[in-house]
């Protein structure tokens, strides 16, 4: 009468609850593969994951722009659906659609998640040879507003007036986040980046959350530059630089030329945060229309934004793992695709990158 109820019972401890408790530790993310060459690269990312066995499965979801009830631009329910409930996304190059009235997708996906931050790691690949050698450091973005902010319209013919809005709740926001993302990174110090002496009010008031928020990070140090400066000693020695915040316009220009100095948009991960802790993570790289199905796309822009996504989710040791392996791969120069200077194909690149991690 006991001994078989006994017996059950040690044989679901002994399987039945590992199991579970490792099922458990499966986090889901959502996986939008794109367009292009996004689906090619998507399934790179998924071969190396499932080579370091990272504790991740992937939902996939197709986004094309949908009109919804009163003609309103939407991304699908089903991939927005997925990513409220996964918090987690990465994510694919999306074409912008050329038929006029046609939302970007991108900018779409921003709005609906109110992604508010976009996060630029850019860091020189060992090995591969670009102006410099030891660039180490992180373009922060605000996302939501300044000149981008859509507010334009025609005062009379021949004159046109675009407004660049700044909020102080949205500089606030972005500000916090760069201090906060320098201390759970181990950065040492957030450089705000402004016009402050030209745009006194809109970019006066960026600058002064940020250091409204340096005063609440004291162990972080804080600098403020401006926009020119900047420009200046980033191409004379991008090392004197660590987290960089600055609004809009500033971060998208700014935020290229410091992937220009890492080897471009195809090794330069991202990551963009946005409210309510959800996240997506993608390669800043497009569709690349004229290579894409031809196994010629390098997959390191997405494999590394995934890694981006790995250390959000605090999965260290696997994000480790996986950045070793794409960084020796291309130390090694055997197996290198295309644009990196090589000759290999994107599957071949993948499978190197699976051998070693
Ligand atoms: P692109 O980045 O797609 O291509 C520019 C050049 O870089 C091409 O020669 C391409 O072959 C090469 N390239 C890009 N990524 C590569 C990779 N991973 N491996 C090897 N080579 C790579 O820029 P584009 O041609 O101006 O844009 C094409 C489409 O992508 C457009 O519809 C554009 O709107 C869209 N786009 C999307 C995103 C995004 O989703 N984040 C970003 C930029 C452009």
């Amino acid at each position: 009468h006991f001994l078989l109820p006994y017996l059950l019972n040690q044989i679901l401890f002994s399987i039945a609850l590992p199991q579970f408790l490792q099922l458990s530790l499966i986090q889901t993310v959502t996986l939008i593969p794109g367009d292009g060459i996004g689906p090619e690269i998507s399934t790179a990312v998924m071969k190396i994951f499932e080579a370091a066995e990272a504790p991740i499965q992937w939902e996939e979801r197709n986004v094309t722009a949908i009109q919804g009830p009163g003609g309103k631009w939407m991304i699908p329910p089903d991939a927005k659906e997925s990513m409220d409930r996964n918090k987690i996304g990465l994510k694919g190059p999306l074409k912008t659609p050329i038929a006029a009235g046609h939302p970007s997708m991108n900018l779409l996906l921003r709005k609906t998640f109110d992604l508010y931050a976009n996060v630029r790691p850019c860091v020189s690949i060992e090995g591969y040879k670009t102006p410099y050698s030891d660039v180490n450091l992180v373009t922060i973005r605000e996302n939501t507003e300044g000149e981008y902010s859509g507010i334009e319209h025609v005062i009379v013919d021949g004159v046109v007036q675009s407004i660049k809005l700044i909020t102080e709740q949205a500089s606030q926001r972005i500000a916090d986040y760069a201090f906060e993302y320098a201390r759970n990174n181990q950065r040492a110090s957030v450089t705000a980046v402004h016009k402050a002496n030209i745009m006194r009010m809109s970019d006066g008031l960026f600058l002064r959350k940020c250091r409204e928020a340096a005063e609440k990070h004291k162990d972080v140090k804080f600098t403020e530059m401006y926009l020119d400066t900047v420009c200046l000693n980033m191409v004379q020695d991008p090392t004197q630089f660590d987290v960089l915040v600055m609004p809009n316009l500033y971060g998208d220009i700014l935020s290229d030329l410091c992937a220009g100095l890492i080897g471009g948009l195809g090794v330069t991960p991202s990551g963009n945060i946005g409210a309510n802790g959800v996240a997506i993570f993608e390669s800043v790289h497009g569709t690349a229309p004229d290579i894409a199905g031809k196994d010629m796309a390098n997959p390191t822009a997405l494999l590394l934004s995934a890694v981006m996504m790995l250390r959000h989710m605090g999965l260290h040791g696997h994000a480790k793992k996986i950045e070793a392996a794409c960084f020796d791969t291309i130390r090694d120069e055997k197996v290198r695709t295309k644009d990196l200077g090589g000759n290999s194909k994107c599957s071949e690149f993948t499978e190197a990158i699976c051998q070693r991690v």
